[in-house]
């Protein structure tokens, strides 16, 4: 499932698409697409107004935060609306020649540019979408349930964030509305890093260990991203090459190998219905 780096990997190779103007859009299945640019809270069916879906209009921007790629968009009236774009499980987004539009089963919108390049939105399970918004402002709106952004986070937010939860960790790594972007991938290894145990009550963590998660955090999405995502199955950058952060894990997938700083084995547990892998000896427990 990408996570932020591999959406942030996806929103810079899209980057030479700023400036162009979007001419058209294939809407081949209607139901991943949310219009919100009425400010209706609606519907997946009926037609979409071609303005909505950004055509005559000039890609403006290309936003991110946690794990949503926003392309704003601006018309020769200077009226902006926001494309968001959500990968979910299997989400991908291609920048492609005319000649190479692929006619895969799974694209759901392919987007026509000036210059005769294709943006492709595909997503073969279908948990991800993309959502029309009317304007910035409403961006705003639409991404306020969610906190701050993981690559940037600080451990004052972080703190502030976990509060005094007395959940997993883990748990609440996973929780979007604490921070956005990490997922089960890079919670994982953060932890690893930061050398506390997924299990470990949020209320039991000390003030160095929630700076050292914090860091921990911002280090290995930024590692990731160098590294252009990490590719399980479907994910692909913009020009369909998997990223290579995979090779770097250190404990996520790896249970019952050993661990790569101490030689331990890895253990595993499902914390928030989601498998969880950690070193015993790397990561004990404060309690
Ligand atoms: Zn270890």
């Amino acid at each position: 499932m990408p996570e932020l780096p591999e959406v942030e990997t996806i929103r810079r190779g899209l980057l030479p698409i700023v400036g162009h103007t979007i001419v058209g859009c294939d809407v081949r299945r209607r139901d991943v697409v949310r219009d919100r640019t009425n400010g209706s809270p609606n519907p997946r069916r009926g037609s979409i107004e071609p303005s909505a879906l950004g055509v005559g209009s000039v890609v403006d921007e290309l936003v991110r935060l946690g794990k949503q790629l926003g392309i704003v968009v601006r018309d020769p009236c200077g009226q902006e609306r926001v494309i968001v774009v959500q990968l979910g499980m299997s989400g991908q987004v291609s920048l492609v020649d005319s000649a190479r539009i692929p006619d895969a089963k799974h694209v759901h919108l392919v987007w026509a540019l000036d210059d005769a390049r294709r943006v492709c939105f595909r997503d073969a399970r279908r948990f991800g979408g993309v959502t029309l918004l009317g304007s910035r402002s409403d961006l705003d709106g639409f991404w306020a349930p969610l906190g701050p952004d993981a690559l940037e986070i600080t451990a004052g937010q972080l703190r502030d964030g976990l509060g005094t939860s007395t959940r997993a960790i883990k748990a609440a790594l996973l929780d979007q509305g604490v921070i956005a972007g990490v997922g089960n991938i890079y919670a994982d290894e953060a932890l690893h890093h930061a050398a506390i145990n997924p299990c470990e009550r949020c209320s039991d963590l000390r003030t160095d260990q929630i700076r050292a998660l914090a860091k921990a955090i911002r280090g290995v999405l930024r590692e990731a991203i160098n590294a252009r995502g990490s590719t399980l199955r479907d994910y692909r950058d913009p020009s369909n090459e998997p990223g290579e952060a995979q090779l770097m894990h250190r404990v996520y997938a790896r249970a019952g190998l050993a661990c790569l700083s101490c030689g331990h084995v890895i253990e595993q547990c499902r914390i928030a219905q989601r498998s969880t892998c950690w070193c015993p000896v790397c990561q004990p427990i404060n309690r």
